[in-house]
């Protein structure tokens, strides 16, 4: 089976960490919101090292916060300095339109931030939960067999580029 690996953009990508701060991603200085550290690099690694062009970003949002993505990504040369390609980037309105658009990407893997996101991904096999809010792990906790927990970009890193059958 030919792998190929979604990623969500709030929370695994751009940092929750600038939430109620100046930088926040909600406010008028978006797009000097912060990356997730090591986030570009680990995705450029994953390009060159397993997934090659077949690394996705899908992410749900209202118009707004996807023009306001779509600026980020440019502002911080996100497609160059990870070398995956800008076609590659789908955004959806609710969080159950992520599956549908997985299951015709043909995604084997996925990393979001939601629990529920993930639980809806019932065509993708491996599926990797990023540094949640321990409120809605504990909503959506019957689902919590299916995904493996990963806090940090070298977490991942260590999941998918160590055994590569994971
Ligand atoms: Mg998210």
């Amino acid at each position: 089976m030919t792998e190929r690996l979604g990623v969500d953009i709030g929370g695994v990508l751009i940092d929750r960490v600038n939430d109620d701060t100046d930088t926040s991603f909600f406010g008028d200085n978006y797009l000097r919101t912060t990356a997730v550290p090591g986030a570009f690099d680990a995705l450029k690694r994953l390009a060159n090292c397993r997934f090659e062009d077949r690394i996705h970003l899908v992410s749900k949002c209202g118009p707004r916060v996807e023009q306001k993505s779509r600026d980020w990504l440019d502002h911080h040369d996100f497609f160059r300095k990870t070398g995956i390609d800008p076609a590659n980037l789908h955004f959806c309105r609710k969080r159950q339109d992520k599956a549908p658009i997985c299951d015709s990407l043909g995604l084997t893997h996925f990393i979001d931030d939601r629990l529920e996101v993930l639980s809806y991904l019932k065509t993708v096999p491996n599926l990797y939960l990023f540094h949640p809010t321990p409120g809605e792990v504990e909503k959506h906790a019957r689902h919590l067999h299916r995904v493996h927990r990963v806090e940090t970009w070298d977490d991942v890193l260590a999941a998918l580029m160590q055994n590569q059958s994971a």
